[in-house]
């Protein structure tokens, strides 16, 4: 079977919430002053449902029925066999992967930002907030607001406003005002622009303006929302792992072998692995990567530490693999896997040893998407390469062995909207980057004065 597609009716009820199997659990979110952050704080930032599930440890999590109503629009998504990339490897392996590219985004974001739209609806928020890197998470949240009834803004990091319009339109077409940041509607952007007026803008200064134009909205009905990194997102995401847990079953598989997924927050990683984590701690032997760009390798050579998630530091300390806050990746065209931290549950779950992370260089990555382009068919976006680089490894080194192995991946998404890499590959003006040790520890030493983190695990795996 090439395509082992769900019915309606068996899309999963239920997220899984990894926080219950955990052996030891995360490492709570401090303040600056290395005190536990309490909901509370979190209140004018997030609606209190949302961060409700943010620090719930209960293993299953009932989906309103609204929100299954709308990822029904294109879940249960295919699992698909890479028969052909199988073929062109000559490999014993059976290659599986999540089609998460069949949204209407393009992307597996949808999953949470529409759940996130809801949940605010419900808690009477008229209006989101949020930052976008290259545009994927702004089109993601800008569709989920538009068919929930909400507004939506967008700080989209100027140096993509600028190169990157496809995106900027696609959110346009769903309602959502987009404007380029630094901007000169909030203090942090008016600041900024003033000692720089040329910054081509950054993430974490896109992060810093959309927390307060939420927090400043007088009227108290203005949220801010996250694409990634928190318990909750990820919680939501797991709609695809448990999803091909039972396409496996269809298809008389009783586990995967390996399991991999790209990680730039690590939600798409976690939504993917995350039901196999579980089966992995009660005793299933899986090898399951994580893969990143070595320009930006946060979980292979980063520490495990407190870090904000934003280079104003505006958000909590969160205990994570972490780069820096201050630090800034080369300009890969993985935008999606540009961040300088990792979740604290994928983070706690590496600390345990239950994954095992790996970094890929950026032309080897493209060559993966040449190569799937060619044997498959679709163009993937530039996140999902590293995924099929480490795939391809995997598949290769199956034959080497003589292994018949079960691969599953996931498919995060679709690279229509993102061609210009593939231009600069085609055209050879793509070089590696792999980060500088020196650079590495420049980043490293401007966290060193935050609070020290425990590094606890069981010691089983
Ligand atoms: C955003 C994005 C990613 C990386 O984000 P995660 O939170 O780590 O999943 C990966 N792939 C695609 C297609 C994306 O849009």
């Amino acid at each position: 079977m090439r395509k082992i597609v769900l019915h309606e009716k068996e899309m999963p009820r239920q997220w899984y919430n990894l926080a219950a199997d955990l052996p030891t659990p995360p490492q709570p979110p401090l303040t600056p002053d290395g005190k536990p952050i309490t909901p509370d704080m979190l209140a004018p930032v997030f609606p209190m449902n949302l961060i409700e599930q943010e620090v719930s440890t209960q293993r299953w999590i009932d989906i309103p029925e609204e929100v299954i109503e709308i990822l029904s629009r294109w879940r249960p998504t295919p699992l698909r066999r890479a028969t052909f990339l199988e073929r062109h490897l000559k490999t014993p392996a059976r290659i599986y992967y999540k089609d998460e590219s069949v949204s209407p985004p393009g992307s597996h974001k949808p999953n949470t930002a529409v759940a996130q739209a809801w949940y605010n609806k419900q808690f009477g928020i008229k209006r989101l907030c949020t930052e976008t890197g290259a545009g994927q998470w702004g089109s993601a949240l800008a569709f989920a607001c538009k068919l929930l009834g909400l507004e939506c803004k967008v700080f989209m990091v100027r140096i993509s406003f600028d190169q990157k319009p496809l995106r900027k339109i696609m959110m346009r077409i769903w309602g959502a005002e987009c404007v380029a940041s630094p901007s000169p509607e909030t203090n942090a952007g008016r600041g900024i622009l003033k000692e720089m007026p040329d910054t081509p803008g950054s993430l974490g200064i896109a992060i810093s303006e959309a927390i307060e134009a939420a927090v400043s909205d007088r009227s108290g009905k203005t949220r801010y929302s996250l694409g990634s990194v928190l318990n909750h997102v990820l919680l939501h995401q797991t709609i695809i792992g448990l999803e091909a847990k039972k396409q496996l079953k269809m298809a008389g598989i009783k586990k995967p072998d390996v399991i991999i997924a790209c990680a730039g927050g690590g939600s798409n990683f976690a939504g993917l692995s995350f039901p196999f984590v579980c089966d992995k701690i009660h005793g299933e032997d899986i090898a399951i990567i994580p893969v990143e760009p070595s320009a930006c390798p946060t979980m292979t050579r980063g520490p495990f530490a407190y870090d904000h998630g934003d280079v104003a530091c505006m958000t909590p300390l969160l205990a994570m693999y972490t780069l820096g806050h201050r630090f800034v990746p080369a300009p890969i065209h993985a935008g999606g896997l540009r961040y300088h931290g990792m979740a604290p549950l994928v983070s706690q779950a590496i600390v345990e040893g239950l994954l095992e992370p790996r970094s890929y260089d950026q032309v080897k990555c493209y060559e993966a998407a040449m190569l799937w382009a060619s044997t498959e068919g679709p163009i993937c976006a530039p996140e999902t390469s590293h995924a099929i680089a480490c795939v391809i490894d995997e598949a290769v080194r199956a034959r080497e062995e003589g292994k018949e192995k079960v691969i599953l991946f996931n498919y995060s998404g679709h690279g229509l909207m993102d061609l210009v890499g593939y231009d600069k590959f085609l055209s050879g003006q793509l070089t590696d980057y792999s980060l500088p040790e020196e650079a590495l520890q420049e980043s490293i030493a401007k966290i060193q004065h935050l609070p020290k983190v425990k590094k606890q695990k069981s010691g089983k795996w």
